[in-house]
């Protein structure tokens, strides 16, 4: 077990649960109502890479956040750039390419930085959008390395900046009611953690299939990785070790990518997590055996309203936009001088993880300690 990153890893969650981030705080209003001169001031993000995250999904979630708004955005498409700021009504000084992006510097419109690129481009941004003094969220997976999450997340704390890993289920009431459960053991201990993230998709020509470098690699770093979060925050703990299988079927197309990752999890003691990540398969869900019986979310990732069940009743959560309730959180976090729940370092030890989830699968399927 890597000491430091378990012990932070329980901190994390323990901070998580402290600060009252639970189901209950957020199934009635999404957070705590702000002051009024706090929410004069909604904060200003600007998204960079105006892909198809960013355009169906984030930007419209700014319609539903109290405490920041959309005020700026960087893209290297002069033609997106007029129809952004036509929609959207950002002013032309807001507006950045990748070449003159540092310059968000000077501009007081700007308080984050939202990085929406492609995975390896993803440090260099944090790291650029840090030395411009600006708090940063940055989508997942963190980068394509460890070696470059870390520097990202050490960029941050010299520049005294906040970070955030886009990982919108941690806000979720449904994903926090499966924490609250396993936290508070209300079925007992857990046992078995099985998730799975996938979709049917590998005829795509998008960067994610079609280009390792920029990717990293296949369906692990692209959706495999909300199974492997959801197993270490419902249980709160940190794996100890993995064995993995990577399938690599569609050569022509996924030149050395995965399409799906099969990989277990050894928890301490006698707590196992069973996770897919596919681009082959069609099923999305979070299922957990505890001494009691069963809970879990299913769906449980993709962007239908989360469904979940404790033992055979339904969870009953209002739903909230997940986007506009994880870019709100991180807002209040910088108003209001707090931690964030989906952190730096959250992020950087699913990067310690993924890494040792590929060595395993290079060596068939050995367990790999972590
Ligand atoms: P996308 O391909 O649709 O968009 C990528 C954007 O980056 C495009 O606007 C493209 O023009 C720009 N770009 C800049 N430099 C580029 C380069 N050298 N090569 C390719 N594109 C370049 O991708 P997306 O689906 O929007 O994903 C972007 C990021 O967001 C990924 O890291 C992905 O994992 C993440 N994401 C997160 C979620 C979530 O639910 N949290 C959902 C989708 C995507």
């Amino acid at each position: 077990m890597h000491t430091s990153s378990s012990s932070n890893g329980r901190r994390r969650f323990l901070r998580q649960a402290a600060l009252g981030l639970g189901a209950a705080a957020l199934a009635g209003s999404p957070l705590p109502a702000l002051g009024k001169s706090a929410q004069e001031k909604k904060l200003g993000v600007a998204l960079v890479g105006l892909g198809s995250y960013s355009t169906h999904k984030l930007a419209p979630a700014f319609a539903h956040t109290q405490y920041c708004r959309l005020a700026g955005i960087v893209t290297g498409t002069p033609d997106k750039a007029k129809k952004w700021r036509e929609q959207y009504g950002i002013p032309q000084k807001n507006i950045y390419d990748y070449h003159n992006f540092d310059r968000i510097a000077e501009n007081p419109d700007i308080d984050i930085v939202y990085v929406v690129l492609p995975n390896a481009m993803h440090a260099d941004y944090v790291i650029r959008a840090a030395r411009a003094g600006k708090h940063v969220i940055c989508e997942k997976p963190f980068d394509v390395s460890v070696k470059k999450a870390a520097a990202a997340v050490e960029a941050c704390t010299r520049a005294g900046v906040l970070l955030q890993i886009g990982y919108r289920c941690q806000y979720d009431p449904y994903h926090l009611e499966v924490m609250r459960i396993g936290r508070e053991k209300v079925l007992g201990e857990l046992k078995l953690i099985r998730a799975s993230h996938s979709f049917f998709g590998v005829h795509g020509n998008n960067w994610r299939f079609t280009n390792k470098a920029l990717a990293g690699g296949g369906a692990l770093m692209d959706v495999g990785v909300y199974a492997l979060q959801a197993a270490r925050y419902s249980t709160g703990m940190e794996p100890i070790g993995v064995s993995a299988l990577a399938f690599n079927t569609y050569k022509d197309k996924m030149d050395g990518m995965e399409e799906s990752m099969l990989f277990t999890l050894k928890f301490p003691g006698d707590i196992s997590a069973q996770l897919f990540g596919s681009y082959v398969a069609r099923e999305e869900f979070l299922d957990i055996s505890a001494e009691k019986g069963h809970y879990g979310l299913r769906p449980a990732f993709g962007y239908d309203p989360v469904q979940g069940y404790v033992l055979d009743q339904p969870m009953n959560f209002p739903h909230h936009n997940q986007q506009a309730v994880q870019m709100d959180a991180f807002a209040r976090n910088i108003l209001d001088g707090t931690a964030v729940v989906a952190s730096g370092e959250d992020g950087l030890q699913d990067m310690r993880i993924i890494e040792a989830i590929y060595r395993s699968a290079r060596k068939n399927g050995k367990l790999v300690k972590i």
